[in-house]
This record gives structure tokens, C-alpha cells and sequence, in this order.
């Protein structure tokens, strides 16, 4: 036996267990007859010929080899039947009769073998037991002896049984036995094969009809290999990939770290997956779910990289949908209620910074219900859209609209200090939402009620500003529809005050219902009256004396400020004639500021007056300052070639920088009100009181403190050598005959 261990020729046995038992003892052509069948099997098989084709030769070569017989193989299916795979020369009838045979004890020689796993040789099928199930079929066909070896793979698993049925009893010789082993284990090996290429085939499939796209490449990332999916998704070929660097495919939007943290990955967990956005053949760049895995061989060498493509341009579309609309209304695109709660957090902490308010406007539409009872769904979704479009265009783009439900909208206003911001807007939608609107065939116009709430003055929180809001929207509905109202009716009385004001300004410069008060400026030093500044004041035949405060912002809006400026400047120039040792002091607003004309239209007025203009003193904001550098600066380059001072008024409240106020020429910083008052009390004003002056001083500024009304305050002023002052303390802005008492009574005394 130990001598079979090598088959001549073959190689085969090299196994530890060898495969023909009984070689060593066959004659000389039976050795010859066994090297000729495994031969020609090996060079079909190496050949890669058709399995069924090379068992079938199989069979009939060992049919030769033993005449009068049939040979046949079967296979067991995954049920556990034997079903006949080759068997050239058994008739179908006999093929129908084998096949979904279950191997036991009684099943004939194959399922026998099956059953016991190892070779079965039955000389008699009539008295054998072995054959008891299968009697009737030895009796039909004829067959008298049956001997099957079982097929195995080579992981050893029986696959299947390789049979010799002959029409004679006969018993095995040892060249049978060993033409049934070498038969049994070539079979073993065409199977083995063809498995190995369907699953190859279904790979090969796989690969081609994956969803997903598919790259393969080397080591050094070139392209090996595409797939369809990959085509589809990438728009490349195989031929316009192969070969390229998977760099080809980068659409730039990621650095070079991205891509070091996406190898480092791969190489150090041999996968790594994530979201790549990379460019497509046409130049489109769309987001793909990119999964690489490192392919090893053997010895755990890398030797190709495999990437698995997702496109999720769909995906991400879909998300970013779903996210919009958890977000926004469907039908306007507006965002909606969820999100007017969010918003109003963002610009309540805005208008704490800024020391601003946040407006709320609730509005209705009021004959939404009829138009859409009347008209239908479809008319009143129309109407809703053109409205949502209608309110955007007349808001401002700090300000946001937010769907709220039905006909209701909020609309959101930042950067509001008073209840003027809010009421040019309500006017404004109050115009615009009416229509006529084309919807259909209709041609339609609605109208709109407002309700206002302002925060912090009506509420501190969301929900409170709602609730009145909405109170005030009914308010507004009461009042006859097509109205805004606010919750507070200081500020409904303002809002009628601000139109009567706006329709009235216009005629009182006419009207002459305009006048001047001086207001003193005091040397702290010496005490003496060293200037005056010129405060408007206006006389309304109905309304009484009205605060500068109040109609300065509504002329500045209106224009009227061009004239009215003009106006105070000129009387200020033709008062200050009769003072000639003190400095008057004008107010400028930024609209003035920066008209083409101004600067001859001061010329004029200072020459017409026959003033000196060394003692005018121009009082600028910061703002002014700083709006808009090229113009103003320029203005008052000029203005000061003739002697014009400036000073920076309400100082401290902007956003002076020094090295800017170095550039600007000015003569005094004006220290505002607001740090002023408090002086005595607040050390935290003191400080900054004090830098100010500090600041100036080293900057070659006078400083004048504006609203002392103490003289604690004043005395603290003097310790922090400011150099004027201006107050109540003193003297409040005086008609010009008053002050022009006090300035005699000075000099008298
Ligand atoms: P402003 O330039 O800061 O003027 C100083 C304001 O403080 C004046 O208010 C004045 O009456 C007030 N005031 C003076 N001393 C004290 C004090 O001791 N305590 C307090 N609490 N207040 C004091 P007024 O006259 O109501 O003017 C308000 C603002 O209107 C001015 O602020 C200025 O910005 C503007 N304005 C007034 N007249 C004119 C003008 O002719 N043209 C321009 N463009 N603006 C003007
Ligand atoms: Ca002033
Ligand atoms: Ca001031």
C-alpha cells in the first residue's frame, strides 16, 4: 500500500491519504488504461472544458474499461437527494426512476454510499438488502451487480456518488476499485471547479449588477476595474478610468487633510467609510457615500483597494427637504411658527447688546375666511402666496415673516428703538397687502389688521409678546379693520402723533412756528459763559411744544431736515452777532451732512450773517463722523480751512476709535448725558468720565460735559479737569432775549 503513494505521471497522492488503494498490484495495461482516462480528463479539465461534457467522458471511458456496464454519477442537492448528474448510457426512464433518491440502508449501492459514506459494492442487487427499495428498478433494467464510490470535494464533504452498474453479478477486482477511486476523485475535482466558477460567475455578476457603484485599484490607487453602477453614477467608462488615479474623480471641495484622515483609516483598520463629495464626467459635483476596504493576499499584503459607491444626491435632497419643511410652510416657503420662537431669542439678545427693542406684528388678513369659503381652497392657497410675497418686499431685510397658520403671519422687526421704526413698516404692509392680486380669473384685494407688541416694553418673554400681540390685532379688527394697533396706547397715540407731526412739519418752517433756545456752556475753571448751544424748538398750533426728540427723526426721514438745518443755522449765525465773546454751538444731523451743497450753503449763510466763523462750533455724532469717511471728511477739511470748529456730540455712545479721532479735526469731545448724571453715584461711569477726559487730553481735545444738574457732579468733573460744562444746573436752553438777559447780567456782575 505504501508504494501507491505516488501515482506516475499524475501527482496525485501526494495527499497524506492516498487515493487508489490497490495500484501497485494491477497489470501493467490496467495501470496503462488508468494513466490514459486520468490524462485525458486532466488536459479537459485543465482545458476548462464544460463539467457535465468531461464527466460525461468520465463515464463512457470507464464503461470501456467495464463491459457490459453503465456508468453514472449522481449528486446530492441541498435537500439531501440524489438526483443523476452524467450517466450517458442510462436510459431516461431509468434516470427518471434514480433521480430525488434519499440515501439509506436500502437505497442501492449510491445511496448507500451516501449513507454510509464510503464505497459500497453490491455483487447481487436481487438478494442484496442494500438494494431492497430499489429492487423493482434492478428488475426493470436488467442490472445485477452495482458498485458506487462516494465523490468527495476537497474540503472532503461527499458530494456524490460515481457508479458501476453492470448487467452480469460480478465482484470488484482491484483495477475496478481503482478505476472507481481515480474516477470518483476526478469527479471530485470537475465539481470542485465548476462550483468554483459559478461562484466566480455570480461574483463577476455581482460586481456588475451591484447597486452600487464599484472601484478597484491597485496599490498606488490606480483603477483596476469598474462597474456599471459606478458608469451610471460617475459618468465614466471603464475605458476612461482604467488606469487613472482615483484622484480624477475629487471635486476639490476637501483639503488635503481630509483625504490624510480617510487613508490613515483605511490602512490602519483596513476600511474606512464616509461622505465624499466628488465631480461627475459632467462637471456636476454631487455627495456619495464612499465605503474602501483594503484587498490583502496571503501573507496580508496589500494588493488592491475596492470602493463601494453610493450616490446620496437623492438622499441628502430629501433630508434637506424633510428639514425645511419641519422648518417652513409648505405653500409660502415662509419659516414658520416653530421658528418665530427661535428668531425672537436671536434678537431679543441682539436688542439687550444694542440696547434696542424687538417689534412683534401680528397680522390677519381680514376677509381671508369669505374669499376662501366663496372661492375655494385652491384660490385662497394663491392668495396667501401673492400676500407672503407682498409682505417680504415691504419689510426690511433685518426683519423676518414668519407663517404663523390660516391667514395669519408674524412678522418680526430688530433694530426697532421706537415706535416710529414699527410704524413706517405697519404702514407700509397696511398699503401693500391690499392687492389686487391676479388669482385665476378673481382679481383680489384684501386688507390687513396689525397687532403690535414690543419687547421688553410689553413683555420680556415669546409667549407674553404673542398673547399681546394678538390682543392688540383685535384691538386693531374693532377699529374697523385695515388698522395696526399696539398693545400699549401710549404708543397707538404716538403712532396718530408721528402722521399728524409728519403732515405738519412740512408747513411750520413756513408757518414760522419754529424758534431757538441757547443753552450756556460754562468754563469749569473760571465760571464764565464761554458758549451757547442752539436747541430747535417748535411751537404746534395743537399739539403745544413738541420735543426735538421727537420731530428731529421724523424730519430726517422726510427731508425736511435740509430746510429746517438751514434755518436754525442761519438764525443761530445772525444770534451770535449780539454775543461776540462766546462760541455758538449748532447741531448737525448726518442727512446735512452729506448733501452736495452743504458746505457752500454754509459759506453763504456764515457771510451773509457776517459772523466770525471761529465762533462756530459744528456738533456732530459719531455716526455722522463715521457714515460715510471720503465726504464728511473732506466737508470738514474745508469747513475748517475758514476757522469752523467741530466737536463730537453724545460722545461715548458710538463706536469712536482713537486713532480715527486723531485723523478727525476736531476741537471737543461732548461727553454724553447718559455718563454724566450718574457721575456721583456710579463708579463705573466715573471711570469711564475719566478716561474720556484722560484720552482727550492726550490728543490735544477740549472735553465739555452736556446734563450736569448737580453740583456733586460738577465738583467731580472740576477734580477730573474737564474743561466746560452744560446743564440744568446752571441754566436750561433759554429764549433768545432770556439768555441774552443772563449774558448781561454775567458781564454786570
Ligand atoms: P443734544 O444735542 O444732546 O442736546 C442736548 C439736550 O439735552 C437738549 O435737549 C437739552 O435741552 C438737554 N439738556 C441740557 N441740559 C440738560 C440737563 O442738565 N439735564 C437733562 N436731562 N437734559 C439737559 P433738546 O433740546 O430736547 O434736544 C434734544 C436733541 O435734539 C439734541 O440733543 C439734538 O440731538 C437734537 N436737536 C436739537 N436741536 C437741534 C437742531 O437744531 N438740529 C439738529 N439737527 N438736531 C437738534
Ligand atoms: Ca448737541
Ligand atoms: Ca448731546
Amino acid at each position: 500500500m505504501e508504494s501507491v503513494k505516488n501515482i506516475p505521471g499524475t501527482g496525485f497522492g501526494l495527499q497524506q491519504k492516498p487515493i487508489v488503494t490497490g495500484y501497485a498490484s494491477l497489470e501493467s495495461e490496467e495501470k496503462d488504461n488508468i494513466l490514459t482516462l486520468q490524462l485525458s480528463l486532466l488536459e479537459a479539465i485543465a482545458r476548462e472544458g464544460d463539467p457535465l461534457d468531461i464527466l460525461n467522458r468520465l463515464c463512457k471511458m470507464a464503461e470501456m474499461m467495464l463491459p457490459n456496464s453503465v456508468a453514472s454519477i449522481m449528486l446530492l442537492d441541498e435537500s439531501g437527494m440524489l438526483n443523476v448528474y452524467a450517466a450517458p448510457n442510462v436510459p431516461s426512464q431509468g434516470i427518471a426512476q434514480l433521480n430525488g433518491l434519499k440515501p439509506g440502508p436500502g437505497a442501492g449501492s449510491c445511496g448507500n454510499a451516501i449513507y454510509c459514506q464510503q464505497p459500497v459494492f453490491v455483487s447481487d442487487t436481487l438478494t442484496d438488502p442494500r438494494w431492497d427499495d430499489l429492487r423493482q428498478l434492478a428488475v426493470d433494467f436488467g442490472l445485477r451487480a452495482c458498485w458506487s464510490m462516494p465523490i468527495r470535494s476537497a474540503g472532503q464533504k461527499v458530494m456524490g456518488t460515481f457508479a458501476l452498474s453492470s448487467f452480469e453479478h460480478r465482484s470488484p477486482a482491484a483495477f475496478h476499485v481503482a478505476l472507481l477511486e481515480i474516477g470518483a476523485y476526478l469527479a471530485g475535482i470537475v465539481l470542485d471547479r465548476a462550483q468554483h466558477m459559478d461562484s466566480l460567475k455570480l461574483l463577476g455578476k455581482i460586481f456588475e449588477y451591484s447597486q452600487e457603484g464599484i472601484m478597484v485599484t491597485d496599490t498606488a490607487q490606480h483603477i483596476v476595474s469598474v462597474n456599471r453602477a459606478f458608469t451610471e453614477i460617475t459618468g465614466y467608462a471603464l475605458a476612461d478610468a482604467l488606469g487613472k488615479k482615483t484622484s480624477f474623480l475629487s471635486s476639490g471641495r476637501h483639503d488635503e487633510r481630509f483625504y490624510r484622515e480617510m487613508w490613515r483609516g483605511i490602512n490602519q483598520h483596513g476600511h474606512w467609510q464616509g461622505e465624499v463629495w466628488n465631480r461627475r464626467r459632467s462637471g456636476e459635483i454631487y455627495p456619495q457615500w464612499l465605503s474602501v476596504s483594503v484587498i490583502r493576499d496571503v501573507e496580508g499584503k496589500p494588493v488592491n483597494y475596492v470602493g463601494f459607491i453610493s450616490d446620496i444626491t437623492e438622499r441628502k435632497k430629501a433630508e434637506a427637504r424633510v428639514e425645511f419643511l419641519a422648518f417652513h410652510d409648505a405653500l409660502t416657503g415662509l419659516p414658520n411658527r416653530v421658528q418665530a420662537r427661535n428668531h425672537f431669542d436671536k434678537a431679543k439678545a441682539y436688542a439687550d447688546r444694542a440696547g434696542a427693542r424687538v417689534a412683534l406684528l401680528f397680522l390677519d388678513l381680514d376677509n381671508f375666511k369669505t374669499i376662501n369659503d366663496s372661492l375655494g381652497h385652491d384660490v385662497g392657497d394663491v392668495l396667501l402666496e401673492k400676500v407672503a410675497h407682498a409682505l417680504k418686499s415691504n419689510i426690511r431685510h433685518t426683519d423676518t415673516i414668519f407663517r404663523y397658520g390660516g391667514d395669519e403671519f408674524l412678522i418680526q422687526l430688530s433694530d426697532v428703538h421706537n415706535g416710529d421704526d414699527v410704524t413706517d413698516i405697519a404702514e407700509k404692509i397696511i398699503g401693500h397687502v391690499v392687492g389686487p392680486f391676479n388669482v385665476g380669473d378673481n382679481e383680489l384685494s384684501t386688507t390687513c389688521s396689525i397687532g403690535i407688541a414690543l419687547y421688553p416694553d410689553d413683555g420680556k418673554d415669546f409667549d407674553t409678546l404673542l398673547k399681546r400681540s394678538d390682543t392688540a390685532m383685535y384691538k386693531a379688527k374693532d377699529s374697523g379693520r385695515n388698522a395696526y394697533r399696539f398693545y400699549t396706547e401710549r404708543m397707538n397715540f404716538e403712532a396718530v402723533e408721528h402722521l399728524t407731526l409728519m403732515n405738519s412739519l412740512r408747513r411750520a418752517l413756513e408757518k414760522n412756528e419754529f424758534t431757538l433756545h441757547y443753552q450756556p456752556q460754562m468754563d469749569i475753571c473760571t465760571g464764565r459763559v464761554v458758549g451757547a448751544e442752539a436747541l430747535i424748538r417748535w411751537n404746534h398750533p395743537e399739539l403745544g411744544m413738541v420735543p426735538p426728540s421727537r420731530f428731529i427723526p421724523i424730519a430726517e426721514e422726510s427731508g425736511v431736515i435740509v430746510q429746517m438745518g438751514e434755518w436754525v443755522l442761519q438764525e443761530a449765525c445772525s444770534a451770535a452777532r449780539y454775543w461776540p465773546d462766546i462760541v455758538m454751538a449748532v447741531n448737525l444731523s448726518a442727512i446735512q451732512f452729506n448733501r452736495p451743497n452743504f458746505v457752500d450753503m454754509v459759506f453763504d449763510v456764515v457771510e451773509r450773517s457776517g459772523v466770525d466763523p471761529s465762533r462756530l462750533e459744528m456738533e456732530l455724532t459719531e455716526s455722522v463722523l463715521f457714515s460715510d469717511e471720503g465726504t464728511v471728511q473732506e466737508a470738514i477739511r474745508q469747513l475748517r480751512k475758514v476757522g469752523i470748529r467741530f466737536s463730537i456730540d453724545d460722545f461715548g455712545t458710538g463706536y469712536s476709535n482713537l486713532a480715527y479721532l486723531r485723523q478727525l479735526q476736531v476741537e471737543k469731545l461732548k461727553i454724553d448725558r447718559s455718563f454724566i448724571q450718574e457721575l456721583s453715584e456710579n463708579p463705573h461711569d466715573t471711570a469711564i468720565v475719566a478716561a474720556i477726559i484722560q484720552m482727550a487730553k492726550g490728543l490735544g481735545l477740549k472735553t465739555i460735559a452736556e446734563g450736569v444738574e448737580d453740583e456733586v457732579v460738577l465738583k467731580v468733573l472740576e477734580n477730573l479737569s474737564c474743561d466746560e460744562f452744560q446743564g440744568f444746573l446752571f441754566s436750561e436752553p433759554l429764549p433768545e432775549h432770556e439768555f441774552d438777559a443772563l449774558l448781561t447780567a454775567r458781564r454786570n456782575h
